[in-house]
């Protein structure tokens, strides 16, 4: 197919500048902002494209050696890098020799097209196909599903692979089947657009690049801020809701109770001489108590309940939906479970008990701290009363279990 709409040595010398540009933005952003492995693979295999494009361009003033093996070998290299930097990006292992081999194919094959008998036809069909190959196997390595599963940017650089896979190897049928090239700048049409639409890739592709690192900074970024949001609301023994986090849920819930005029109880149980157990068995069996104790609580909660541990061996639990008569049930049902449960410290069993206060949402309470206070007041008066029980206070004195609910 002859007649041409470009010139292939402008579009060579074009295609060199390009990928020398972006070697060098990409070498920039390799060197100063935070990148991944594999990165520094794909900004150098932009090199090698320029030094293959570089080389091509001087055809006919250097020996064939260099400008037509060398080019290409650079040209094709460049992508087998880009393979090689997803592979590392992705984490998986680098097939080293597999990559030089194809290279060293390449030197073979064109040596023989070019010395043995020269075919140019024969040799745009070869790099073709395999740049080609090399770009499904890139597609391939981007797409493939690992147990972080597969984001937006590793599809869409994986589509950008497919479609110049797919172009490289309508190059190579299109060649075989219509051009009559015979000299690589002489005018041809396959030829041009192959070179422009090696252009358009080449500067996707390290947007792409760019896009695949940014994303993964941004996913590292995320994971790392709710992991710190976790650290910092969660009590780091038992795995539930700290202080701090039992505060901002309650004084949200609050608002929506009053707001929708539902009830809403609070409960605060302490375990009952505490100090004896780590005493006794040491610190560590203590923390066992600690966690089985929230075990036991969860089994019995539902939920839309909210568990805290308020420090020490202080816990508290915000009862959305739940009017008084129902938060002293769920209390004593909490109390008996601990009372009942056995705890086996080394070699022994042993038995805790824990005193509970027990409030609710009143019109006039503006803060759960109030309510909360009306609970402590009742957690002391609990204990104060000989441990191991329920008390009541819903405004003023607290009140026994027994009797709140006479
Ligand atoms: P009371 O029945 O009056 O509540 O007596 P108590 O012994 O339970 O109360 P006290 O406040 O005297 O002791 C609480 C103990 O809890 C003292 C402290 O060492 C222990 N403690 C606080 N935090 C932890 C913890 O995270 N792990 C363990 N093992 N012990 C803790
Ligand atoms: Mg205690
Ligand atoms: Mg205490």
């Amino acid at each position: 197919m002859s007649g041409s709409f470009l010139d292939l040595r402008t579009l060579a010398f074009v295609l060199m500048l390009v990928t020398a540009l972006l070697s060098v933005a990409m070498i920039f952003v390799w060197r100063k902002h935070k990148t991944y492995p594999g990165f520094g693979l794909w900004a150098f295999s932009n090199f090698t494209a320029a030094v293959g494009f570089l080389l091509v361009g001087f055809r006919g003033s250097l020996p064939d050696f260099i400008t037509i093996i060398g080019a290409n070998a650079f040209a094709f290299g460049s992508i087998v890098l880009s393979l090689e930097g997803i592979r590392r990006f992705r984490g998986v292992s680098s097939r080293k020799y597999f990559s030089l081999g194809s290279i060293l194919l390449l030197i073979l094959l064109f040596s023989y097209f070019t010395y043995v008998e020269n075919n140019l036809l024969a040799r745009i069909i070869i790099v073709s196909l395999m740049s080609g190959i090399a770009c499904f196997l890139c597609a391939i390595e981007l797409m493939r599903k690992d147990e972080s599963g597969i984001n937006n940017a590793y599809k869409q650089v994986g589509i950008l692979f497919i479609l110049a896979a797919v172009t490289s190897i309508a190059r190579t049928f299109l060649t075989y089947r219509f051009s009559d090239i015979q000299d690589l700048f002489s005018p041809d049409t396959i030829q041009s657009f192959s070179f422009v639409g090696t252009i358009l890739f080449t500067i996707a592709l390290a947007f792409g690049y760019i896009i695949l690192n940014s994303e993964r900074t941004q996913n590292e970024l995320q994971k790392t801020q709710s992991e710190l949001e976790k650290l910092a609301t969660t009590d780091f023994l038992t795995g539930i809701n700290n202080t701090r986090k039992f505060f901002e849920i309650s004084a949200n819930e609050i608002q929506r109770c009053q707001r929708f005029r539902t009830s809403l109880s609070v409960i605060m149980f302490d375990i009952d001489f505490f100090k004896r157990i780590n005493d006794t068995f040491g610190h560590a069996a203590g923390d066992k108590v600690l966690i089985e104790v929230v075990g036991i609580c969860k089994k019995t909660l539902r939920g839309i309940d909210v568990l805290g541990r308020l420090g020490g061996e202080e816990f508290a639990v915000l009862l959305p939906h739940t009017d008084i008569k129902g938060a002293l049930t769920v209390a004593e049902y909490l109390r008996a479970a601990i009372e009942k449960a056995e705890f086996k410290l080394f070699s022994e069993t042993v038995n805790v008990t824990a005193s509970f206060g027990v409030s609710g949402l009143l019109d006039k309470d503006k803060q759960i701290k109030t309510v909360l206070g009306r609970a402590d007041s009742a957690l002391y008066e609990a204990k104060r009363n000989g441990r191991n029980q329920v008390v009541l206070n819903l405004d003023g004195e607290p009140a026994e279990f027994a009797v709140a609910l006479s």
